[in-house]
């Protein structure tokens, strides 16, 4: 390729070094955006396998004549699953919910996720086939593979959110809606050393941030906070004990509690006319090194709403589970999203409260008879008005007595 340099993470980092780490991780996004073209060994579990060590399927040249006798040359190799390949290029497109299943180590590992994302070129080594893919193109060796003008799924999400292109999937309309869709798969990889999940998303980060989104608070943005904090997700299994890899109001800090199989937000649209039953009064979630998009050590965010204390009493075994939440007059049924296991601790005696977040009515028609809904946090008590989340009600039915049992004031979630 008449390329003179060639540059290597685990090399060109001093991967001992931690403010050399800091600093070059935080410079993630301009070397994979400004290489001529990144070679991605897609079926490499580390650092030891090479993109010729993996490629495994030879080809085979047989002689043979044609119809009219003419000496011709039949190339036979295995063939490349082209299904797999596109289902690692499809992840961050939420789509419906169907199972894209695909074996490439590379695309489960997390710090991998960015780098496909910005590079601007990619050459895939799968063990058949070579597979280029750029911003607007992606085409296999066979010609089996041929994506032009939009490229694959995943590199369109990416052209989307930094608003280079059209997405013809028109399901990023925001720069918010498309930063969920890039960390939902984002925070179900794999991830060696939990407190990377900040900085192996920060060259990301570093090119969505714009006025639109603001300050960017610990993996959420401070313009879109007050949605921000309203995630959930469906917890596989928990760490123990947990390490602290971000504030509890933080989707990052699942990375050191929890395995995650679905993170999703609180939906919110013009159409089902939510209304916000609370405000953020106060951000400070300074980052603890060189890098600005890096690990957040502490922070806090203070919100000013209805505070409800509850108990919650788990009624089946399972996560997400159904649970009674209860409190002096109001009681209900609600499914519970914990944001770790067991969720047998959350049986006990603990002090728990609830900040209501969202009001909206679940039918798009948002008639009266249209049944209306309310979304809480749920917190734990750690100090005075000082709470750490366990976990969200995102589908509470909108009993208004929440509002009259409840305390307005301000609260620190940390
Ligand atoms: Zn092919």
């Amino acid at each position: 390729m008449g390329l003179r340099y060639l540059w290597i993470d685990s090399l060109c980092i001093i991967q001992d070094d931690a403010i050399d780490w800091q600093i070059e991780s935080s410079n993630m996004a301009r070397i994979y955006e400004k290489s001529y073209v990144t070679i991605s060994a897609n079926n490499s579990t580390g650092m030891l396998l090479g993109p010729s060590a993996i490629r495994r399927s030879h080809s085979v040249q047989l002689e043979a004549t044609d119809l009219y006798g003419e000496p011709k040359a039949i190339i036979i190799r295995s063939p490349l699953d082209h299904e797999k390949f596109f289902a690692s290029s499809l992840e961050g497109v939420g789509l419906d919910g169907s199972e894209w299943e695909h074996d490439y180590p590379l695309s489960k590992r997390a710090w991998c996720f960015q780098e496909r994302l910005l590079a601007t070129r990619i050459l895939h080594f799968t063990e058949e086939e070579v597979v280029f893919e750029c911003k607007t193109h992606c085409e296999c060796e066979c010609g089996s593979i041929v994506h032009r003008k939009y490229g694959t799924p995943l590199k369109n999400l990416y052209s989307g959110i930094t608003r280079e292109a059209f997405t013809p999937t028109g399901l990023v309309t925001t720069a918010w809606d498309g930063w969920k869709v890039v960390v939902s798969p984002y925070i179900q990889k794999d991830i060696t050393n939990p407190l990377d999940i900040l900085p192996a998303l920060a060259g990301l980060a570093s090119r969505v941030q714009s006025d639109e989104l603001g300050q960017y608070v610990a993996g959420l943005w401070g313009n879109e906070l007050a949605l921000g904090l309203f995630w959930f997700a469906d917890i596989v299994s928990s760490r123990k004990p947990p390490i602290k890899t971000a504030p509890s109001f933080s989707w990052a800090s699942l990375a050191g509690t929890s395995k995650v199989k679905e993170l999703q937000w609180q939906w919110w649209s013009p159409d089902n006319k939510a209304k916000q039953a609370y405000r953020i009064v106060e951000i400070h979630c300074p980052v603890a090194g060189l890098n600005p998009y890096g690990t957040v050590s502490d922070g806090f965010v203070r919100v000013h709403g209805y505070v409800l204390a509850i108990k919650l009493k788990n009624e089946q075994v399972r996560l997400p589970f159904n649970s009674v939440v209860s409190s002096k007059t109001y009681e209900q049924r609600a499914v519970a999203f914990m944001d770790r296991n067991p969720i047998t601790e959350m049986t006990t005696e603990r002090d728990f409260v609830c900040i209501f977040g969202f009001t909206w009515s679940q039918d798009s028609d948002s008639s009266e008879k249209a049944k209306q809904k309310v979304s809480a946090l749920i917190l734990e008590r750690v100090g005075t008005d000082v709470y750490q989340r366990v976990g969200c009600l995102p589908f509470l039915d909108n009993d208004p007595t929440w509002e009259r049992d409840a305390e307005e004031k301000d609260i620190t979630i940390i």
